[in-house]
């Protein structure tokens, strides 16, 4: 009796828990993502039964596979049924995302286990956003979340791993809310694996219905680790000062409006400050002065900042045969009244100018002093100046514990990690296309990135457009319209290369360049 007794608990106690399982579980309508075969439009509303796209606005749908046409080459059979669901995520920063309403709500502190048949295709043969075609085959993640309104991601509920293999493979995943939600969101997101890598696509088939466990839950460990990757929890905040001539905008991320605050007050009081140091325009500046002890036989020292900017300046005058030169501010003082002016220097002018020019006029010593050469040498830093100020603004935020931000001098930025969830900063680059200047989107993030170009400040005349940046060698005005952009590990490298690269470089300077993570592109107008 006493042994059958033993045998007959653990049955019953199990078979109990099943039942309640059972009773309590949410039903998904349309497990299975069944329904006529489509590929997703952007012009009409996605038709899956009982889902709904939670996509971005002006983007095509998800896709319906699993009939006669392959949409997209997608050759897999379903793993249930006659149809599965596709989604990608695409190179501008979009991603594709489906939800339901819950036949009831996910309740806060409950245990669920949930479970899904996930895998990638090889083929997912696609418009590209620049209007190409692009193979969106790279293996990306799924994202669950639960919400409270139509695809409001509230939170955050499971994460699958990278899902990289082509055959069906099923998913187990357990999460325990933090709040009771109405909506379960279902979403394709980006491997953090490599911004390369954006491209993608998961495909999706037999979900299970949403089992209520007994006990007390924890969540997969995958979705903490994530979790703390990510800092999903973060506020957005954006802030934006005219600083140096130009307008700075800081975004970045943090967990409270003060430390937002405090932060940003701090990076714009550091380019404030460097402007003071730094800038041709106030005759008043640190450099500006520097034009008083030129070719008088004398050294000063410099602060810290200055001599940085003034060492890398030097370094990029002599790696680029003198295509950038901080040396030059006779000249650009010069071509600044032209364009004021809008008439041409006068030849004398320019030849009078090009005399004082040279990086082998400006003398670093170790001890941070400086000498000039030549009398009547000024100093410009106009190219390169804002580049560091936008670094500086980084680390003050870095200091006051932001490590998720964006700063943007008027074009030319700079990115610490990507906003929380996300798998970059996503960036508008300029460049010419069929005579118009167009935006591409890059991504990047632990990164600078700067433009230059003639597209703002030049001078036409006679029929001739010279640019703002200035060939220290010839005196002129560069005429070949391009736009530079560079990117690179700080603001002021990417700053000064987009300036040298607009004169002219020999293409050695590029290997070189590489090498030190720093690559430019040029778009020819
Ligand atoms: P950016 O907008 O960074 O390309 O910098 C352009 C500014 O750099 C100009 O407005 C000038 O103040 C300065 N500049 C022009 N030509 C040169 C040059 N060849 N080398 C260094 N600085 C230059
Ligand atoms: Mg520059």
């Amino acid at each position: 009796m006493k042994i059958r007794f033993s045998w007959l608990l653990p049955v019953f106690l199990y078979s109990s828990s099943f039942l309640f399982a059972q009773k309590d579980a949410i039903q998904l309508e349309n497990p299975s993502f069944e329904d006529v075969p489509e590929a997703g439009a952007r012009h009409k509303a996605f038709v899956l039964e009982g889902w709904i796209d939670c996509g971005f606005p002006g983007e095509s749908a998800p896709d319906i596979h699993g009939g006669k046409t392959n949409f997209f080459n997608v050759v897999h059979k379903p793993y249930d049924g006659n149809t599965f669901l596709g989604m990608i995520v695409r190179q501008n920063g979009t991603w594709e995302s489906v939800t339901q309403k819950l036949t009831k709500p996910l309740l806060a502190d409950s245990n669920y286990s949930f479970s899904i048949f996930l895998c990638n295709s090889q083929t997912y043969i696609s418009h590209s956003p620049k209007g190409g075609v692009t193979n969106y085959n790279k293996p990306v993640i799924l994202r669950i979340f639960g919400g409270s309104e139509l695809c409001q991601k509230d939170e955050l509920l499971a994460v699958s791993p990278i899902i990289s293999h082509l055959d069906w493979r099923k998913y187990d995943f357990n999460f325990s809310p933090k709040k009771s939600h109405k909506y379960i969101i279902l979403e394709a997101f980006y491997s953090s694996e490599s911004i390369a890598s954006y491209a993608g696509n998961l495909l999706l088939d037999n979900a299970s219905n949403i089992a209520l466990k007994s006990g007390k839950g924890v969540n997969d460990n995958s979705l903490n680790t994530y979790i703390e990757a990510n800092k999903l929890e973060q506020d957005r905040f954006e802030f934006s000062d005219t600083l140096m001539g130009t307008s700075f905008r800081i975004v970045l991320y943090a967990d409270s409006d003060s430390i937002a605050q405090m932060a940003a007050q701090k990076a714009f009081a550091r380019i404030q400050a460097l402007d003071s140091l730094l800038s041709d325009y106030r005759e008043d500046s640190e450099v500006s002065l520097l034009a008083n002890i030129a070719g008088k036989d004398k050294v000063v020292s410099v602060s810290d900042d200055l001599y940085t900017v003034l060492s890398y300046a030097l370094e990029v005058s002599k790696k680029s045969d003198g295509a950038f030169d901080a040396t030059a501010g006779a000249l650009t003082k010069l071509w600044r009244r032209a364009f004021r002016q809008k008439e041409m220097p006068p030849q004398a002018e320019i030849s009078a100018a090009l005399e004082t020019v040279g990086h082998r006029f400006l003398k670093l010593y170790d001890d941070h002093s400086v000498r000039l050469l030549k009398n009547g040498t000024h100093l410009d830093l106009g190219g390169i100046a804002k580049g560091y100020a936008v670094d500086e603004a980084m680390k003050i935020l870095k200091d006051e514990g932001i490590t998720s931000a964006l700063v943007d001098g008027g074009g030319d930025i700079a990115t610490s990690n990507p906003p929380p969830g996300e798998m970059g900063w996503l960036i508008d680059k300029y460049v010419y296309n069929k005579g118009k200047i167009q935006v591409e989107p890059l991504v990047i993030s632990n990164q600078a990135i700067a433009t230059s170009g003639d597209t703002y400040r030049y001078l036409e005349w006679e029929g001739v457009r010279y640019s703002h940046i200035i060939d220290p060698r010839t005196g002129m005005g560069v005429t070949s319209r391009k736009i530079v952009t560079v990117t690179a590990p700080t603001c002021m490298e990417a700053d000064a290369w987009a300036t040298a690269m607009s004169v002219e470089v020999d293409p050695k300077a590029f290997l070189a360049l590489e090498k030190k993570g720093i690559s430019v592109s040029f778009s020819l107008y």
